[in-house]
């Protein structure tokens, strides 16, 4: 069975279906192929935060030294397991590069477009689409225990206020004054206002229920298993219901791309980083808004449905187990500065794979030898807060227009050549 679409995007997650929609609304026919069901991968367990004050990656001068000082302690926030993979070798490298300030400036720049981009189209989005995921523009808190750890982080606060990312400073009684759910003992924080936050599995059902209304094909429970190359393009890819011909390919397999793209000739630098949380009923008193735990590296969303603790990144593969020590840490974090810091009924424990390139921006590139193909993926910790402006430029690359946002700093071409001269693999 061959059937047949202007654009084919593989996975349906929320970078896939933001993707799927977009190229809807430029009047191509989608058809979007996903293995498991949409919003199951990354998507599905997150916190759900839009959050354009986070444009200062984790790639930052002293970065090195505190996963090197982290390594070494069971609930530490970074886990990094020892790989003999070279793969995970050279992204480990290329990270270490990333953290030079010069580096960490233009990653800064590059995620800032993404970021700020994203949270004016969210606005559009879920009016004009009538989304129903519990969208909320009310800012985000980062809280800090110690005076020692604010003051630290003053130099970033500083850099972003000068690229215009603003945060109102708060002492203790300014910030028990806007959040009473938190214990006496913190020490300070700042307000980021333009921050918002949503219920993502809400977001990925509602963008499902769209794309299919606007005539999307939307094919769950497919694998995609290979791709069929002729004359320097991809004509189909091959799953295990039948062949799926396009025009046009968009990969948003999240962190599952590096291994789906490596026939094409591709050795994307996208490793899996595994974090988890814990979906609860709303605890008495419960936070007004998001809050980031600065010491404890995790944070909370509330909704008006529930409450989700969340946090940690595992390097070490697609180790699908729930650890309990992780867990556990994620609930300590959260009694450390909450006064209720979760509710009495837990729905969810769960653990996801975010997509992670070694310099934390997205890679939004057409593949050099098949470019009728784009590949959107590595998001990492922001892919639900960049998606809609992903969306939009895979929409105007696949259309051949000029791209909205300058995409030099997404492009394949940064991890230089040897990443897209692996050999063929299976490519039939
Ligand atoms: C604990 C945690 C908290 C987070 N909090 C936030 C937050 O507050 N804000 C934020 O912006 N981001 C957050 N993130 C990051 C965010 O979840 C990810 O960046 C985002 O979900 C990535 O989306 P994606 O569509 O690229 O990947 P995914 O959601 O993983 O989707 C990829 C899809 O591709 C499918 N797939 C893979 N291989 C194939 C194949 N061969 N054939 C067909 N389908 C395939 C998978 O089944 C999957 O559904 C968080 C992540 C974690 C783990």
């Amino acid at each position: 069975m061959t059937e047949r679409s202007d654009v084919l995007v593989i996975g349906g997650g929320v970078i896939g279906l933001a993707c799927a929609l977009a190229l809807l609304e430029e009047g191509s026919s989608v058809r979007l192929v996903e293995r498991d069901t949409l919003g199951s991968g990354a998507s599905h367990g997150n916190l759900g935060m839009i959050m354009p004050s986070h444009a200062l990656p984790l790639t930052r001068p002293g970065m090195m030294r505190d996963l090197l000082r982290w390594m070494w302690r069971s609930d530490s926030p970074v886990l990094v397991r020892p790989s003999l993979d070279p793969l995970f070798f050279a992204w480990g490298l290329r990270f270490a590069r990333s953290c030079r300030r010069e580096a960490m400036l233009g990653i800064m720049r590059g995620r800032q477009a993404l970021l700020e981009s994203s949270r004016d189209l969210y606005v559009e989005l879920v009016g004009s689409e009538e989304l129903d995921c519990e969208w909320e523009p009310c800012g985000l808190l980062e809280v800090f225990e110690r005076a020692e750890s604010m003051e630290a982080t003053e130099p970033s606060h500083d850099l972003l206020e000068g690229i215009g990312v603003h945060a109102e400073v708060l002492d203790h009684d300014g910030l028990m004054n806007l959040e009473p759910a938190l214990r006496d003992d913190v020490y300070g924080g700042r307000l980021h206002l333009r921050d918002a936050r949503l219920r993502p599995e809400k977001l990925v059902a509602e963008l499902g229920r769209v794309v299919r209304a606007k005539g999307a094909a939307v094919v769950e429970g497919t694998v995609v298993s290979g791709f069929d190359t002729r004359a320097g393009r991809v004509c189909a890819v091959m799953t295990d219901a039948g062949r799926f011909e396009a025009e046009h390919f968009v990969v948003a397999a999240g962190a599952w791309s590096a291994k789906l793209c490596r026939p094409l000739g591709l050795r994307l630098p996208v490793q899996p980083g595994k974090g988890y949380s814990i979906t609860t009923s709303r605890p008495g008193p419960c936070p007004r808004r998001g809050v980031v735990f600065h010491e404890a590296n995790m944070a909370v969303t509330p909704w008006e449905s529930g409450y989700r603790m969340g946090g940690t990144m595992e390097f070490g593969g697609f180790d699908e187990r729930l650890s309990r020590p992780r867990l556990e840490a994620l609930r300590a974090g959260a009694r450390r500065y909450l006064r209720a810091p979760f509710g009495e009924q837990t729905s969810e424990e769960w653990c996801g794979f975010r997509p992670m390139t070694p310099d934390e921006l997205p890679i939004l590139s057409r593949v050099p030898r098949y470019p009728n193909t784009v590949v959107a993926t590595g998001h990492g910790m922001m892919g639900v807060s960049m998606a809609p402006a992903t969306a939009k430029l895979v929409a105007e690359m696949v259309a051949g227009r000029e791209p909205f946002l300058d995409v030099t700093p997404y492009s394949l071409a940064r991890f230089g050549a040897k990443h897209y001269r692996a050999r063929h693999g299976q490519a039939h």
